[in-house]
C-alpha cells in the first residue's frame, strides 16, 4: 500500500481566476472546436458537448435536436433496425456515437449496422476500462473498422489514458471513474479520482500522444462543463444535466397529463440491471442508484444556458475561442462543500 499525497482536486475546489483582457465581446466567442484523429483518421468540427450514453439521455430525439454542432453518445439498447435507420438518415453529419461494450453480440450488432449504414463514430463503452480484456476490445474495434472515430473509456489516470491511445489506437479516450450524478462506485467500491485532476492529468497524457480526452460525469451546473474545458478536456459529457428534457427516453411523472419528473437511474444501479441485465448477479454489487430530476423543457434550452456559461466565462479570461479557454486559465484553490446534484 502507498499514499499518493499530490492534492487532487474536485470541481469544487476551484475558481476560474478572472483576468485584465482585452476582453472580447460574449457573442463573438467561438465554441466550434475542429479535431483531427490519428488513428482513425478524419477530422470533426463541432460544439464538444456530448449527451451520455445512458439509456434516458442518449436518444435518437436527443441526437437529433442537438446535432449537429453537438454530439450524442446513443445507448446501446437500440435495435439494430433501429440503429440502421438512423445512421441512414444522419449520413449528413458526425453527430452520433454507436456505443458498443464488451459483449460478443454488441460488436456483432455493430459489424451488422455498419454494413448497412456510414457509422463514423463509435464508442466502446466499459464502467471499468483497467482491465486487459477492455484493451483488447478496443483494438478490436479499431481492426475492424480503421476509418472509424473511435471513444473509449472510462478511466481516470494517464497510464491507462496511453494504453487505451497506443494499444487500444482509440482517438478519444473517456475520463471518469466515480464522479457521476447517479453513480456510487465511490461509495460502494472506494474507488475513484478527484474529476478535475483526472482531466488535468490525462489530457496532459493524451495531448502528448496527439489524442483526446472526453470528461464524463461530475457536471452539475455549467460552471463545472466551463471548469472541464478550462482543465483541458477536449469533449464534455454530460447526463444528470440534461436528464429530464424533452428528448429524454424512459419512465416520466406526469400531473394532469403534463411532464413533472423523469425517473433517473444510473446504467449500474438496481433499476438498469433489473431492465437489462436480468437482475444484479450474486458476485457484484450496484454502483449506481436512481433519482427523480425535475422536467427541464426542450434540451437546446439547457445547452443555451451551458454555452452562455462557456462564452461568459470565455470572455471573463479573454479567450476569444473555446480553444483558447484552458491555456487562458488560472485555477484558484478554494474549499467549498462538495455535493451531488441531487442532494
Ligand atoms: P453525470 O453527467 O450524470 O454526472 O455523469 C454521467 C456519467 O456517469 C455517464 O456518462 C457514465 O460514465 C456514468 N454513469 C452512469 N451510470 C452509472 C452507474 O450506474 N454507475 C457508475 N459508476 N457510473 C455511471
Amino acid at each position: 500500500m502507498r499514499i499518493d499525497n499530490d492534492p487532487k482536486l474536485d470541481f469544487d475546489d476551484v475558481l476560474i481566476r478572472p483576468k485584465r483582457s482585452e476582453a472580447p465581446s460574449r457573442a463573438s466567442v467561438q465554441l466550434e472546436r475542429e479535431y483531427s484523429f490519428l488513428s482513425g483518421g478524419g477530422t470533426w468540427r463541432g460544439v464538444p458537448i456530448v449527451a451520455a450514453n445512458m439509456d434516458t439521455t442518449g436518444t435518437l430525439a436527443m441526437a437529433r435536436a442537438l446535432g449537429p454542432p453537438m454530439l450524442t453518445c446513443l445507448h446501446k439498447y437500440y435495435s439494430e433496425d433501429v440503429l440502421v435507420d438512423f445512421f441512414r438518415d444522419e449520413a449528413r453529419g458526425r453527430s452520433a456515437f454507436f456505443t458498443v461494450g464488451l459483449k460478443d453480440d454488441e460488436f456483432d450488432k455493430l459489424a451488422a449496422v455498419k454494413r448497412k449504414a456510414r457509422v463514423p463514430m463509435v464508442c466502446v463503452d466499459a464502467a471499468n476500462g483497467y482491465t486487459k480484456y477492455f484493451v483488447e476490445r478496443v483494438k478490436r474495434v479499431r481492426d475492424a473498422f480503421p476509418e472509424t472515430t473511435v471513444m473509449a473509456g472510462n478511466v481516470a489516470t494517464p497510464d491507462m489514458v496511453q494504453e487505451l491511445l497506443i494499444s487500444g489506437a482509440a482517438d478519444v479516450v473517456k475520463i471518469g471513474i466515480g464522479p457521476g450524478s447517479v453513480c456510487t462506485t465511490r461509495r460502494v467500491t472506494g474507488v475513484g479520482y478527484p474529476q478535475l485532476s483526472a482531466i488535468i492529468e490525462c489530457a496532459d497524457a493524451a495531448h502528448g500522444l496527439r489524442g483526446h480526452v472526453c470528461a464524463d460525469g461530475g457536471c452539475r451546473f455549467p460552471g463545472d462543463v466551463v471548469k472541464a474545458f478550462a482543465a483541458g478536456a477536449d469533449f464534455v459529457m454530460l447526463g444528470g444535466m440534461l436528464a429530464g428534457c424533452d428528448e429524454c427516453e424512459g419512465e416520466w411523472v406526469e400531473e394532469d397529463g403534463r411532464r413533472v419528473a423523469l425517473r433517473f437511474h444510473g446504467m449500474s444501479s438496481r433499476e438498469a440491471l433489473d431492465k437489462y441485465a436480468g437482475g444484479r448477479r450474486d458476485y457484484r454489487a450496484c454502483e449506481g442508484r436512481a433519482v427523480s430530476v425535475p422536467y427541464k423543457g426542450p434540451v437546446l434550452e439547457t445547452m443555451g444556458e451551458i454555452a452562455g456559461g462557456l462564452r461568459s466565462a470565455c470572455a471573463y479570461v479573454g479567450a476569444t475561442q473555446l480553444k483558447d479557454l484552458s491555456k487562458c486559465t488560472t485555477f484558484v484553490l478554494c474549499n467549498r462543500p462538495h455535493g451531488s446534484m441531487f442532494e
